[in-house]
C-alpha cells in the first residue's frame, strides 16, 4: 500500500472500547461506517493486562493462579458466547487461555522479563480473535493478522524499541497487499525481536503501535478511540470541568502525552510527526460527539492549554561539597547512570546537589529504583537520596517562559503546597513540578480551576 491510496485510515482502539461484546459492536460500527479504514489495532479487552501482568509476576498458590485464569476466561467466554458463529474461533481461544496457564505456571517457578512480555501479549492475541469474528458478522471482511511478523523491535522486553525501517519493510511486504481487498485487524502493544520473541512496547503501548503502522503503510489519517470525546483540558476523572480540545498541535500534545496524560502513549506522536500525519482521538462510546485534530499547524496556540499528572515518580538526589565550583561531576554522575542503562527524565541542579527523576514506561509498571550497583557506584562519589511516592504536574502552554506573569500565576495559586523539583525555560511548551501523591489531584483541580475554568 502506498501514497497512491489518498485516504488511507488506521484506527485503535482502546481496552474499554473493546471491553466486552456490546463495545466490540460499537466499535466494528465505526470501522464500518469508514470505508477507508483498512487497518485496525487494538488492544486487550479491558483489564486483561492488568490480569495477566500479575500473573507474569508469579503467583505461587495453584489454587489462586486457576482463579485468575476463569477470571480471564469468563471475560472471554461472555463474548464468544454473544458471537452468531463462535465455533469459527473458538478453538483459537482456547488454546491461548491455554497457553496463558502454561506461561502463569512457568513464570510462578522462574518469573523473567521475556517470560512477562510472552504471557502479556496474549491480551491482545485474544481480543483480535473476537473482534475480527464480530466484524465477519457485520458482513466487514475482516482478517486477522499477527502483528508480530512486521512489528520489528529490539529485545528490551517490556519496553522493546521498534524499528521503523524494518518495521516499514516487512508491512510492504507482508501487510499491505491485504490491505486492498480486506479490513485487518491486529494487535496493538506487542511485537517480536529479531529471533521471533515476543516483545512489548510498554503500558499504554498501543497508542504508539498504531502510529507506527499508520506510518509504515503511509496512512493518511491515524484514529485513536477510546473512552472520552477527544484530549481535555486536564483528566476529566480528575477535573469534572476539564474542556475538550478541538484542534492541538503535534508539539502541545506531545507534551501532553509525555508528562502523563494517559489518553495517548508518550511516543505516539514520534511517528505521526515524522509522516506529518494527522492524529484524531474520539470516543468509540460517542463517535457523534467528535473529538481532538492533532496536527502539525493549528489556529489557536493558547498561553496554557492543559495540565497533565504523571505519578509514580522517583526522585534522586546527588549531593557532594565537592562539586562547588569544580568541573567532570555531572559528568561522571551520567557516566555511571549510562552503564547501568538508567534513563533520565527531569533534572535541576544547584551548585552542591543535582535532583533527577528516572524514566518509567514498562510493561511492569511501578515506581522505578536505581539497581544496588548504581547505588553503590554513585555512592563513592556523593551522597545519594531516593524519594517516591512523589507525582510530575505539568502545565503545558505556548510561550510561557516569554510571557510576563504566566509563573506567578501558577505558584501563587499553589501557595499552600510545597513544591518539589521544578523544571521551566528548557522548553517553551512547559512548566512542571513535583508534588507528594497525597497532593496530586488537588493540585492538578486548584491549577486547572485557575486557569481554564
Ligand atoms: P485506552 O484504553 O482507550 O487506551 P486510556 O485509559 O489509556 O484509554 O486513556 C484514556 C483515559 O485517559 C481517559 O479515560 C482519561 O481518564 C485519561 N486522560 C488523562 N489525561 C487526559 C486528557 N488530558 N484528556 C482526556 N483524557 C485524559
Ligand atoms: N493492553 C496494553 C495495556 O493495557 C496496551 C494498551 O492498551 O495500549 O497497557
Ligand atoms: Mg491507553
Amino acid at each position: 500500500m502506498s501514497a497512491s491510496n489518498p485516504n488511507l485510515v488506521v484506527a485503535k482502539f482502546g481496552g474499554t472500547s473493546v471491553a466486552d461484546h456490546q463495545a466490540m459492536r460499537r466499535s466494528a460500527a465505526i470501522v464500518a461506517n469508514n470505508p477507508n479504514t483498512k487497518l485496525v489495532l487494538i488492544s486487550a479487552c479491558s483489564g486483561v493486562t492488568n490480569q495477566l501482568v500479575e500473573l507474569a509476576k508469579g503467583i505461587n498458590d495453584p489454587a489462586l493462579r486457576l482463579q485468575r485464569i476463569q477470571t480471564l476466561t469468563q471475560t472471554h467466554q461472555a463474548i464468544l458466547d454473544q458471537l452468531n458463529e463462535p465455533d469459527v474461533i473458538s478453538q483459537a481461544v482456547y488454546q491461548l487461555l491455554d497457553h496463558i496457564a502454561t506461561l502463569a505456571e512457568q513464570s510462578a517457578i522462574a518469573p523473567s522479563a521475556a517470560l512477562t512480555d510472552e504471557l502479556v501479549a496474549n491480551g491482545e492475541l485474544l481480543s483480535t480473535h473476537l473482534f475480527s469474528q464480530i466484524l465477519r458478522e457485520q458482513g466487514i471482511d475482516a482478517v486477522r493478522f499477527d502483528i508480530r511478523q512486521v512489528m520489528r523491535t529490539d529485545s528490551r522486553y517490556g519496553k522493546a524499541v521498534p524499528n521503523p525501517t524494518a518495521i516499514r519493510q516487512l508491512s510492504q511486504q507482508h501487510l499491505a497487499p491485504l490491505l486492498t481487498n480486506q479490513v485487518v485487524i491486529s494487535q496493538g502493544f506487542i511485537g517480536s525481536d529479531e529471533d521471533n520473541h515476543t516483545t512489548t512496547l510498554g503500558r499504554g503501548g498501543s497508542d504508539y503501535s498504531a502510529a507506527l503502522m499508520a506510518e509504515a503503510i503511509n496512512a493518511t489519517t491515524l484514529e485513536i478511540w477510546t473512552d472520552v470525546p477527544g484530549m481535555y483540558t486536564t483528566d476529566p476523572r480528575i477535573a469534572a470541568n476539564a474542556q475538550p480540545i478541538k484542534e492541538i498541535s503535534f508539539s502541545e500534545a506531545s507534551e501532553m502525552a509525555n508528562f502523563g496524560a494517559k489518553i495517548l502513549h508518550p511516543s505516539t506522536l514520534v511517528p505521526a510527526i515524522r509522516q506529518q500525519i494527522p492524529v484524531f482521538v474520539g470516543s468509540s462510546k460517542a463517535p457523534e460527539l467528535g473529538g481532538t485534530w492533532i496536527r502539525q499547524h493549528v489556529q489557536d496556540a493558547p498561553l496554557f492549554r492543559a495540565v497533565a499528572l504523571r505519578c509514580n515518580q522517583t526522585m534522586v538526589t546527588l549531593t557532594s561539597l565537592n562539586m562547588f565550583h569544580a568541573y567532570g561531576f555531572l559528568a561522571e554522575v551520567f557516566r555511571i547512570l549510562a552503564e547501568h542503562k538508567i534513563s533520565i527524565d527531569l533534572i535541576t541542579t544547584s551548585e552542591v546537589s543535582v535532583s533527577l527523576t528516572l524514566d518509567q514506561t514498562d510493561t511492569a509498571g511501578g515506581a522505578p529504583t536505581l539497581p544496588p550497583s548504581a547505588i553503590e557506584a554513585l555512592s563513592e562519589l556523593c551522597r545519594v537520596e531516593i524519594e517516591q511516592e512523589l507525582c510530575l504536574v505539568a502545565l503545558i502552554g505556548n510561550q510561557m517562559s516569554q510571557t510576563q506573569g504566566s509563573v506567578s500565576q501558577v505558584f501563587n495559586t499553589l501557595e499552600q503546597h510545597p513544591l518539589r523539583m521544578v523544571c521551566y525555560g528548557a522548553s517553551p511548551h512547559n512548566l512542571c513540578f513535583l508534588v507528594d501523591q497525597s497532593r496530586a489531584k488537588n493540585v492538578v483541580k486548584q491549577l486547572h480551576q485557575q486557569l481554564f475554568e
